[in-house]
């Protein structure tokens, strides 16, 4: 639940403007992840890249050939890039609908590429598929009631490969993921190594009566290396991998989704011992009966198939089914019992060491440079997931490409992380009254953190455009995150309020923009949650909200949630009011007690674009005594 909080305060009261916030950015790990992925079973053409990093590529020039297939839906392309070791790859490329100029781009880029048109087919074959499909379809018809007892509930046999299990199978697991390649989870890695070793000795296990459990269950956020892991023991035992996603056994059809669990299992037990990975696993395993609209017939038949399949292998024979999700509060507690998943390992976001761990492993294969620090890295990044990390690094080696350096420099990593968190930089506003009023928005947020004890210190202030942000305010978030005292909340909401604040007193309060709005709604969720979920108000510390506010049809049962009188609720918003009035005041008194240095700071911003937090606390300095941020700090609010 503090994670909420966390992504919450930290990276989104940075922001100016009417925001969706950039941690949504992350996907472009995905990206980079995928690209380098080669599946095994086909022989031409096997890695994939996402069409944006291909445009990437394109610009970079590291396409060399494009052959377009199916009406330009599909690419096969020639690229050989830094990335790729300067090799010459095959890649399959797939194209949205509506990226309809691409081959004028292609031409402009004067790339040698080929457009396939799809098969021509002979007058025969049309005449013969317009009858041949009519009888095939009444024929197959007939076949399927004849074989109707087999479906839904005969899976395996079923004409159609429908209820076929999807899983990718692996029959060598050459996932080229070691224990070695996984940092910052060592407690998961450990129980791991537990498993990989059951695997190869299983006597040794046995003969004490050991009984190694047959279902793991990994929770947490995403990108913290959750699947590496299973890769990593399939890999290290050297035993098959399946590798499926709940999403793909939730289907329309009832029955489907049950026989392709049925089909999974009996594959795996034939090719025992191995692993079986179902990735969120909350998509086939959410509490039955709950959400809107009643149950889902599909889902509990495929829920139900799970847990008897689970319960079929009477003694563990190897098959070793891991799951992972990170919602397991909306799993369904039958799958918890002993049996099933019985051991829960938590994997979570990686602290200090973990990153520094995490991004050495990333750095190993790429040329960095003398002046970064990994160690600094690791420092300004809390929050960030391994996949984070990992994609922090390659955007930095893109940028390293693009600025056609020979090694990734300090400037390189320090872009690819503001990028990361940020979104990436737009171009400076004209000189205009906007930029003006932006500059003092920004400022009376760091005005408003600096002098505060228990607010996190300026990083840097920005008028560079990032995201659909018009100006950043930087903060160096605090290691831990975990725990955040009422003073703290309280600095953060007075910092977050600063920045409306500063537009209010200087511009008056005919010239407030919405550029707030953001800036708002952070606030107000934080003053909401210190009086329902942390009992920081006088009505008393009850919970009053549970934290999992998640919309209803994720599972979470109806009409749980708010369990108070209306006079609660109330007392509630009232506090919330107290609270946010509060802290506007305080911003309002901060800013007007330093009119004179945030004029001098916005006029030297204005001209210089973006300001370092040393040269912010240097100029304050001179007019204002910067509270010591390690002093003890009392609040005066109640
Ligand atoms: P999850 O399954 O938890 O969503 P993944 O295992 O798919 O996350 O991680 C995605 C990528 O992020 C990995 O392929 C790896 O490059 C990187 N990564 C994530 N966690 C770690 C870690 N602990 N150590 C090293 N790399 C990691
Ligand atoms: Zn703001």
């Amino acid at each position: 639940m503090w994670r909420n909080i966390f992504r919450n305060t930290i990276f989104s009261f940075i922001l100016f403007g009417v925001t969706t916030f950039g941690v949504k950015n992350f996907s472009i790990s995905e990206a980079a992840e995928t690209q380098n992925k080669v599946e095994l079973n086909q022989n031409v053409a096997t890695s994939r890249m996402t069409y944006g990093r291909f445009l990437e590529y394109l610009e970079m020039g590291w396409i060399k050939q494009v052959d377009l297939y199916d009406n330009s839906r599909n690419a096969i392309v020639e690229a050989s890039s830094p990335e790729l070791g300067n090799r010459p790859q095959t890649i399959r490329v797939e194209i949205p609908v509506g990226a309809s100029q691409l081959i004028q781009k292609l031409k402009e880029y004067n790339i040698d590429f080929d457009a396939h048109p799809a098969e021509n087919k002979n007058l025969w074959i049309t005449v013969a598929s317009n009858v041949l499909l009519p009888i095939l379809f009444v024929g197959g018809l007939f076949y399927f009631f004849q074989n109707s007892e087999n479906f839904p509930g005969g899976g395996g046999q079923s004409q159609m490969n429908i209820g076929k299990s999807t899983a990718r199978f692996e029959k060598r697991p050459d996932t080229g993921v070691v224990f070695k390649d996984i940092a910052g989870i060592d407690e998961a890695k450990a129980e791991f190594e537990e498993i990989v070793s059951f695997l190869k000795q299983p006597d040794k296990y046995t003969i004490v009566g050991a009984k190694i459990p047959k279902g793991i269950l990994l929770v947490g956020p995403p990108g913290t290396g959750k699947t590496l892991l299973a890769k990593a023991i399939a890999n290290e035992a050297g035993v098959p991998f399946f590798s499926v996603s709940g999403s793909e056994f939730v289907e329309m059809f009832i029955g489907i989704g049950a026989a392709r669990v049925r089909d999974l299992f009996k594959k795996a037990s034939e090719n025992a011992p191995c692993i079986v990975f179902i990735d969120e696993i909350d998509a086939v395993g959410r509490e039955r009966g709950a959400g809107v609209g009643g149950g889902n017939d599909e889902r509990e038949q495929t829920l139900n198939q799970l847990l008897t399949e689970m319960d079929g292998f009477k003694e563990n024979k190897g098959v070793i089914v891991v799951g992972a999700t990170n919602r397991v509060d909306i799993l369904d507690s039958a799958l918890l019992r002993p049996g099933r998943f019985d051991r829960q390992v938590t994997v979570n976001l990686p602290d200090r060491l973990g990153r520094i761990g995490i991004l050495k492993v990333h750095a190993r294969n790429k040329p960095i440079g003398d002046d970064v620090s990994l160690v600094q890295l690791a420092n300004r990044t809390p929050g960030f997931s391994g996949a984070d990390l990992a994609n922090l690094l390659n955007e930095a080696a893109i940028l390293a490409t693009r600025y056609k350096k020979s090694s990734i420099t300090r400037n390189e990593v320090n872009e690819a992380a503001d990028r990361i968190i940020g979104g990436i930089a737009g171009t400076p506003m004209e000189d205009n009254k906007n930029k003006r009023l932006v500059a003092y928005h920004e400022v009376g947020h760091a005005i408003t953190g600096s002098v505060l004890k228990s607010h996190d210190e300026v990083e840097k202030i920005t008028l560079v455009p990032r995201g659909s942000a018009k100006g950043l305010t930087w903060f160096t978030p605090e290691e831990d995150q975990s725990l955040l005292s009422r003073s703290e909340l309280l600095a953060r909401i007075i910092t977050t309020l600063g920045g409306r604040a500063a537009e209010q007193v200087v511009f008056g309060n005919p010239e407030v923009t919405t550029g707030a709005s953001n800036d708002l709604q952070q606030v107000t969720n934080l003053a909401r949650q210190m009086v329902t979920r942390f009992g920081m108000s006088n009505i008393g510390p009850i919970a009053l909200e549970d934290d999992n506010s998640g919309p209803v049809f994720l599972g979470g049962s109806m009409g749980q949630g708010d369990t108070y009188a209306e006079s609660i609720a109330d007392r509630i918003d009232s506090q919330v009011c107290k609270i946010i009035n509060y802290c506007e005041e305080k911003a309002i008194e901060i800013i007007k007690d330093n009119r004179v240095v945030i004029d001098l700071t916005v006029e030297r911003l204005l001209d210089i674009e973006t300001m370092d937090g040393d040269e912010f606390r240097n100029i304050l300095s001179t007019y204002t005594v910067l509270p010591d941020k390690k002093a003890p700090y009392i609040s005066k609010f109640d």
